[in-house]
């Protein structure tokens, strides 16, 4: 499963919030053996929404959309999610009621708009705010607070899964240069991915979809690095 995660907002490209939401939904997809296979950022605006929904979803399995939820003016996102599928916005009878039934709001008390979702969206309650989420044609819309995000994907998270997926860490003291080799041999003896990342030392990742496979392959590797002190 191929999935593209799109996050919302001008602060994001700013830089004055920094995108935690797309880090943690890459980690809990791929711990899925879900392969995140894009993160794209764009702007409050619903033009620019509209056509990065529209293509990552002809090249992925689904699409995962953060932020820009609720009535205020800045909310762009179920407005550009609708344009991508070609359905107005109006007002979605499962939110009204979830959110009478649930939170201490009656629809006439929420701002204009809230309850708005794409025609035919399934709707995603939110458990720790107000506006819900939704899902149309394999575009999942969440919100932009991490917590509402959080809480949201959990509730469709089963609707996540690509199979099995294992993952070993190897950390080697030596350049990442001198590991090369020993690289190029462990993908030929061994059906894992390898990764490899610099920082204090060198941290080599090897991932597969069999846990016999990653374990050997892990056990392989750390009989011919040199270990961290
Ligand atoms: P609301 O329903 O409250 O309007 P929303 O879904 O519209 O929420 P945003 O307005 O996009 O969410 O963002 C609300 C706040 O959530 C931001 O000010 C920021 O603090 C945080 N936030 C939004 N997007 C992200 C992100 N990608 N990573 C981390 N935090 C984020
Ligand atoms: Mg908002």
């Amino acid at each position: 499963m191929q999935i593209a995660l799109i996050t919302v907002g001008d602060e994001i490209l700013s830089g004055d919030t920094v995108n935690t939401n797309a880090a943690w939904l890459g980690k809990q997809l791929t711990e899925r053996g879900v392969s995140v296979e894009r993160v794209l950022v764009v702007p409050d605006r619903v033009a620019d929404i509209a056509r990065v929904v529209n293509e990552s979803l002809a090249d992925h399995d689904a699409v995962i959309v953060t932020g820009g939820l609720g009535p205020t003016h800045d909310d762009m996102t179920m407005e550009g999610v609708a344009a991508a599928v070609g359905v107005p916005v109006e007002e979605n009878t499962d939110a009204v009621e979830w959110i009478e039934a649930h939170s201490d709001y009656s629809n006439a008390d929420l701002v204009s708009g809230t309850t708005h979702l794409p025609k035919g969206s399934r709707m995603l309650p939110n458990e720790v705010g107000v506006a819900p989420g939704a899902e149309i044609e394999g575009i999942y819309v969440l919100p932009g607070v991490p917590e509402e995000m959080k809480a949201m994907f959990e509730r469709v998270a089963d609707e996540f899964d690509g199979g099995p997926h294992f993952r070993e860490d190897v950390p080697a003291d030596e350049p990442e240069s001198a590991l090369i080799d020993r690289f190029e041999e462990l993908q030929e003896r061994f059906d894992v991915k390898v990764g490899s990342y610099p920082g204090d030392h060198v941290r080599v990742t090897i991932e597969g979809t069999d846990e016999d496979e990653v374990q050997r392959a892990a056990d392989w590797l750390r009989d011919r690095v040199e270990r961290p002190e």
